[in-house]
């Protein structure tokens, strides 16, 4: 099953869009989220691949057409900046999942590996244990990271 995005995601989305130099909190005053929730937010469009990079050179001229938008139009142009935004959204604002690891479609619920402040998802439980034996050392270094923050 594709992840359900939200009202808060896609509010999020939309502010970066406009600009991805956005500091978290600056698209915290703006959506009226809370600082750490978009940055986990923000964290977890990455993780499913939603967001491959903001980079600073966003195309500031569609900013002032922002406020009109509705949800369906802003997701058109969300789609547009393929560059800057690597989505696998459908009409309805699922995600489509790939496996981390296999690089398979993930049908139904996926398999979901957290550590610090990473999700990764899978199609199968083979894949995860596959991805965590292969990931292994770096997913403990995460993990040590995540408890010193
Ligand atoms: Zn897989």
């Amino acid at each position: 099953m594709p992840v359900q995005l939200d009202d808060t995601d896609v509010a999020i989305l939309k502010c970066l869009m406009a600009d991805g130099r956005k500091s978290f909190r600056a698209v915290s005053r703006e959506t009226k989220v809370s600082t750490p929730t978009v940055k986990a937010r923000y964290e977890r469009l990455v993780n499913m691949g939603l967001i491959k990079s903001v980079r600073p050179d966003i195309d500031l001229s569609k900013v002032d057409k922002r406020s009109k938008e509705e949800f369906g139009d802003s997701l058109q142009d969300l789609k547009k900046q393929k560059k800057h935004f690597h989505l696998h959204v459908d009409s309805d604002l699922k995600v489509k999942l790939k496996c981390d690891f296999c690089g398979g479609p993930v049908h139904g619920k996926p398999k979901v590996l957290k550590f610090g402040n990473f999700e990764r998802f899978f199609c199968c439980v083979q894949c995860r244990a596959s991805y965590k034996e292969k990931h292994g050392g770096r997913i403990e270094m995460l993990k040590e990271q995540y408890k010193k923050q």
